[in-house]
């Protein structure tokens, strides 16, 4: 019976069936098993996930607010310059009414003045109007409150004074030309209009444009730098997820992969090895005969297989234990892989019972084969019992070109092995067709 042992090596079986010596020694096989992923890996790995997705929800929201802000900047550079349009529509609009006696400007008069006082709060107040949500800097402040620029008065004296020529504001007036008695002369009506007038023609022609210009250019330069700002915190963020995911890679997918290839590996042992011996177990041996047969039968090589019995080895068992008979197995292990040569494949392929498959050998060759290796058992002391013989018997049979070579061979082997100990063991039996 094999007791479940966990293989303590990892690696592949080479040619032969044999394994490096390390992968011989049970009792270092069976430590607690280190090697799955750890606790601490896997808590790692969900953090470092948590932290790209944390640091990809704030990219997203930076992004959002990019875009918030590109929109708010489009918005207040748009209405500062349709001051310019406006300015310039009052001062035509103001000329075609008052020089041109044109009473069908008046209205358009006024509703400039209209939206460009509506436009003015809106830039000046962030109150969400026009949508525009910012408050001003304090450069565009002093742009507006502080001379030379003072802005915000004199867009209020052009609105004012574009109200007051329309006689919208201060006393009212028929129309362009018409006054009313005893409105003439300093402080009358004509005289505020002309004066309203004079006033819109001087600020729309050389003041108020190249103010309204600068405010402009102070909303572009704004936008410029708060995006120019966003951006600078967007490439921050880039970084820290790249370096988040790197070393993600380099300090827990890398040991986290190493640490199951080990495992996989141990587990590809477990299930093609046998434990007790370092010897292919029967399926694996099965596997990789059938493959050397066909490679054996490609090459045009005669092979051979060697069906080996240790003898009476339930009396071993009986005599000295269980646990011992195992070490002698083990030891028996340790003997085979000794004696294999580059290119023989070996197996456990039953509790007592072994199986060489022997390339480019003809019957001769496996029964001198054979030979070597049941001396060498008789010649080995079985471990701290120098005292106590043990001998194999061995059934030799050649491998046949059928399609079931392997199988067939074994069959005969065994066979042939039987024969071997009834002719009294210790012996090596060719099989009768060979
Ligand atoms: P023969 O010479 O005819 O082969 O006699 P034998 O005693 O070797 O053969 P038998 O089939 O009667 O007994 C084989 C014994 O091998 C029986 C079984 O308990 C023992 N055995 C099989 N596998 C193991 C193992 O893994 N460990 C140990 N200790 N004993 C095992
Ligand atoms: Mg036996
Ligand atoms: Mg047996």
């Amino acid at each position: 019976m094999i007791r479940p042992v966990s293989l303590g090596k990892r690696g592949r079986i080479p040619a032969g069936g044999r394994p490096s010596p390390s992968q011989d020694r049970p009792e270092n096989m069976t430590r607690a098993d280190d090697s799955l992923p750890t606790r601490r890996l896997t808590v790692a790995y969900v953090a470092a996930l948590s932290l790209i997705a944390l640091l990809s929800g704030s990219v997203h929201l930076l992004l959002d607010h990019v875009i918030a802000q590109q929109r708010d900047s489009g918005t207040i550079i748009n209405v500062a310059g349709r001051q310019r349009m406006l300015s310039q529509r009052i001062g035509l609009l103001a000329r075609d009414f008052y020089e041109g006696h044109d009473e069908a400007a008046r209205v358009p008069l006024l509703q400039a003045a209209a939206t460009m006082e509506r436009a003015h709060r809106a830039l000046l107040g962030g109150t969400g109007d026009m949508g525009i949500t910012h408050s001003l800097s304090d450069a565009a402040r002093t742009l507006y409150f502080s001379p030379p620029a003072d802005l915000d008065r004199r867009t209020r004296d052009l609105v004012l004074a574009a109200r007051i020529l329309a006689g919208a504001e201060g006393p009212r007036a028929e129309g362009p030309r018409t006054e009313a008695p005893g409105t003439e002369g300093p402080g009358g009506t004509a005289d505020l209009r002309a004066r309203a007038f004079a006033d819109i023609r001087d600020q729309t022609r050389d003041v108020i444009m190249p103010m309204l210009d600068q405010a402009v250019r102070q909303f572009e330069t704004e936008a410029t730098e708060r995006i120019e700002g966003l951006r600078r915190a967007q490439q921050g963020v880039l970084a820290i997820l790249l370096t988040t995911l790197l070393a993600e890679a380099v300090f827990i997918f890398r040991p986290l992969v190493g640490r199951l290839k080990t495992y996989a590996g141990r587990l590809y042992d477990m299930a093609t090895r046998d434990v007790l011996t370092g010897l292919p177990n029967r399926r694996h041996f099965l596997e990789m005969g059938e493959r050397e047969v066909r490679r054996g039968r490609e090459a045009g090589q005669p092979q051979a297989l060697l069906m080996i019995d240790i003898d009476h080895f339930k009396a071993i068992n009986d005599t000295l234990g269980h646990a011992a008979g195992d070490r002698v197995l083990s030891q028996f292990g340790r003997l085979l892989q000794g004696w294999l040569r580059a290119g023989e494949v070996a197996g456990r392929i039953g509790g007592e019972e072994f199986a060489v498959l022997l390339p480019d050998a003809d019957t001769v060759d496996a029964a001198a084969r054979a030979e070597t290796l049941r001396r060498a058992v008789e010649a080995a002391p079985i471990n701290g019992h120098a005292t106590l013989a043990w001998t194999v018997s061995i059934g030799a049979a050649r491998v046949s070109g059928g399609a079931d070579g392997l199988a067939d061979a074994l069959r005969r082997a065994d066979l042939a092995l039987y024969a071997a100990k009834a002719a009294g063991r210790n012996r090596v039996h060719l099989s009768a067709d060979s």
